[in-house]
C-alpha cells in the first residue's frame, strides 16, 4: 500500500539502525522523549526499542488524550449523565478511564445513565437534533489533531440553532505542555528526566505546523525532529535527532515533510481561532496544571458550553495512590515500575489512565513488551 508498505521495511529499518549505531558516541546518552501516544505504541509495537543502541532511550511524553485526562473532568461527564440526565457522548477510549468512586463512564452507563460511545462530534449533534427534548453533551477530548472537528460543530450548532446540544471542552494544547516539562518547577520538584530531543508529534504537526516548536530550539537549545508514525519515519526521526546532538545542533527538523508544513493548515487554526480560547490554566493527568495549556469555548458560543449551560465546577482528585501514571508520563518510571501493572492493572481492568488507551504507556507495554526482556529493560 502506497505510504505504507515502504515505510515498514525491515531492510530499511536495519540499515538506518546500522546508521544510528554507527554514529551515536560511546559514553554518551541520548535521552529523546516521544511526545505523542502514536509514536509509543509504534515504538513498541514494531520493537524500535530493541533495534537500538543501549545509550539511546527513547521516554514516553504525556501525548495520549486519554492517559492526561485527570479524574475529576471524567468525574464531571459523569455527573452530567447520572445527576442531570443529560445523553452523554464520548470517543470509545475514554469510556474507560477511571473516575472517581470506582467509576468510569462504561460503569455509569451499566448504573443506567444515558452514555453513549460515538465515532465523531458530527454524530453526537445529530443525536441532539433526533432527541430534541433531552440535552446531549459531547465531552471533547484530544489534542490539536481532534479540536477542529469539535469546533466545527459548535459552529453548525450555533448556526442551526441546536439548543440542547453543548460541549464539554477537555482539549488541550502540545507546545504548552511541552514548554511545561522543560521549565516547570512542579516537575523538577516531582521528579523529572533529562530530556536532549524531541520527536515531535505527527498528526498535531499536520494542523499547527512546525512553526511553534522553533521556541523549543532557540529559548531550551532542544532539538526536534517531526515524524511520521510509521516505523522507517520513526527510525530516521531517531538518527536525525542523533545527528543534531552530536554536531551541537537544536533545530525543528521535519522527518513527515510528506504532511506537515512550517505553517500547518491555516483553515483548521482559523475555525479553532473563532470558536476557542486558551484556559488560564488546565490540569493535567501526570503533569498538574499547566498554564494555558487547554481550550475553552468563547462566551459568544455559551449556550452550547456544557460548562456554562449547567453551572459545573471543576474539582481536583488524586489519582490511585499507587497508580505510577503521573511519574511515568513525566518520563521518570516505566510501566514495569508499578506494582499494580498487569496484576491488578490489565487493560481490561485498568486502574489508571495509561493503560486505558492503545497509546497508554502501560497499554502498550502490556500488549507488546511485557515478554521481551531487551524492551523490558530499555524501555516500556
Ligand atoms: S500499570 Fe496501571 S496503575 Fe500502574 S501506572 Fe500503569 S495505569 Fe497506573
Amino acid at each position: 500500500m502506497k505510504y505504507i508498505d515502504e515505510f515498514r521495511d525491515g531492510e530499511q529499518a536495519r540499515h538506518i539502525a546500522t546508521n544510528i549505531a554507527a554514529e551515536v558516541r560511546p559514553g554518551t546518552t541520548y535521552n529523546f522523549m516521544e511526545f505523542c501516544g502514536g509514536h509509543t505504541h509504534a515504538i513498541s509495537r514494531y520493537g524500535i526499542a530493541d533495534l537500538l543502541p543501549p545509550n539511546v532511550r527513547m521516554i514516553h511524553g504525556p501525548g495520549c488524550p486519554v492517559c492526561v485526562l485527570p479524574i475529576g473532568r471524567v468525574d464531571m461527564a459523569i455527573s452530567l449523565a447520572l445527576d442531570q440526565g443529560v445523553i452523554l457522548c464520548t470517543y470509545g477510549d475514554t469510556m474507560r478511564v477511571p473516575a472517581s468512586g470506582g467509576l468510569s463512564l462504561i460503569k455509569a452507563k451499566a448504573r443506567g445513565a444515558d452514555i453513549r460511545m460515538v465515532y465523531s462530534a458530527a454524530d453526537a449533534l445529530k443525536l441532539a437534533e433526533q432527541n430534541p427534548q433531552r440535552e446531549v453533551v459531547f465531552f471533547a477530548i484530544g489534542f490539536e489533531t481532534t479540536t477542529p472537528p469539535t469546533a466545527l460543530v459548535l459552529r453548525e450548532a450555533q448556526a442551526r440553532v441546536v439548543r440542547n446540544f453543548s460541549v464539554l471542552c477537555c482539549h488541550v494544547l502540545t507546545p504548552a505542555a511541552i514548554t511545561h516539562l522543560l521549565e516547570s518547577a512542579q516537575a523538577i520538584e516531582l521528579g523529572a528526566v533529562p530530556i536532549d530531543g524531541f520527536i515531535g508529534p505527527a498528526h498535531v504537526s499536520i494542523i499547527i505546523g512546525s512553526q511553534p516548536y522553533e521556541h523549543f530550539a532557540q529559548t531550551y537549545h532542544k532539538p526536534v525532529v517531526i515524524t511520521g508514525f510509521e516505523p522507517l519515519d520513526v527510525m530516521q526521526g531517531i538518527l536525525m535527532l542523533v545527528r543534531q546532538m552530536n554536531s551541537g545542533r537544536a533545530e525543528v527538523e521535519n522527518e513527515f515533510s510528506r504532511v506537515v508544513t512550517p505553517a500547518g493548515n491555516p483553515s483548521a487554526q482559523r475555525i479553532m481561532a473563532q470558536v476557542f480560547e486558551v484556559r488560564e490554566s488546565f490540569e493535567w493527568r501526570g503533569l498538574g496544571e499547566v498554564p494555558g495549556s487547554a481550550l475553552k469555548i468563547r462566551p459568544e458560543l455559551a449556550a452550547w458550553n456544557a460548562e456554562v449551560k449547567f453551572d459545573l465546577a471543576y474539582t481536583s482528585v488524586p489519582d490511585h495512590k499507587q497508580c505510577e501514571c503521573g511519574t511515568i508520563l513525566r518520563g521518570v518510571k516505566r510501566p514495569a515500575d508499578c506494582k499494580l501493572f498487569g496484576t491488578v492493572c490489565t487493560p481490561e481492568s485498568p486502574m489508571g489512565a495509561c493503560m486505558v488507551s492503545s497509546e497508554g504507556a502501560c497499554a502498550v507495554h502490556y500488549s507488546y513488551g511485557r515478554f521481551r526482556p531487551a524492551a523490558h529493560t530499555k524501555i516500556a
